[in-house]
């Protein structure tokens, strides 16, 4: 069986996305080797803490200058574009994602649905104003702490800080297309962060497949169809 024939097969498929399709446009795995938690200059907890952000945000704003308000930089890659072309082609029904590099959006992608949030709006916590991306990143890389213009309210990023709860919008959606799929192929994460990881468990309760390819085993191997290692390999030969 090849990634090719599993698609050409599927009715519904949808897919599931974590960091390993991402190191491959040179973002690092957060958690993986040169990653933010293996970094000793960054309280990655700290980081994206929400009670710590409203003391504080500047501590946020300075260390994340360097991988996320550079994201403009990334291109993205074989993955991201393949993935696009097949939503195109009415083959693959949404891009679930845990990722927060907007690269699904930049190849292409219309149906994402973003589990951890996304760093393309930014909103005041007091009065609620919204800006986009780039005009606070251009404040970022400019070493200013993003301010509200109009109340002098506290700006954050549309991203799930630890202590958040998760968008309602995202989960529910995805939990839709997890339940619909016959297919749900998971590609680069590992599955153990919740809520993601339950998201292929639904698709198996519900009788459908799960494909995966990631550089390690999951907990959900053992229940896969397919599974397989390297995601460049089986993406340059995909025929679709
Ligand atoms: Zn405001």
């Amino acid at each position: 069986m090849t990634l090719s024939e599993l698609l050409s097969n599927a009715k519904h498929a949808v897919v599931l996305t974590g960091a390993g399709i991402s190191t491959l446009s040179g973002i690092p795995d957060f958690r993986g080797v040169g990653g933010l938690y293996s970094r000793t200059d960054i309280d990655a907890n700290k980081l994206f803490d929400i009670d710590y952000f409203r003391r504080d945000p500047s501590y946020y704003y300075r260390h994340s200058k360097d991988f996320l308000y550079n994201l403009d930089e990334k291109e993205p890659n074989i993955v991201h574009k393949a993935l696009a072309r097949l939503e195109e082609k009415g083959i693959l029904h949404a891009v679930i994602t845990q990722n927060i590099d907007l690269l699904h959006q930049k190849a292409g992608s219309h149906k994402v649905l973003e589990l951890h949030g996304s760093p393309m709006e930014h909103y005041c916590m007091k009065c609620g104003r919204t800006w986009d991306f780039e005009t606070i990143a251009e404040k970022v890389r400019a070493d200013e702490i993003p301010t509200c213009d109009k109340c002098g309210g506290i700006v954050k990023p549309r991203i799930v800080f630890f202590g958040e709860g998760l968008p309602e919008y995202d989960l529910s959606e995805a939990e839709r297309e997890a339940r619909k799929a016959d297919l749900m192929l998971v590609l680069g994460t590992s599955l153990t962060v919740y809520p993601a990881a339950a998201v292929p468990e639904l698709t198996l309760q519900c009788g459908g497949q799960v494909a995966i390819i990631n550089r390690d085993p999951t907990h959900l191997d053992r229940y896969a169809c397919w599974t397989a290692r390297d995601l460049k390999k089986e993406f340059e030969a995909l025929e679709i």
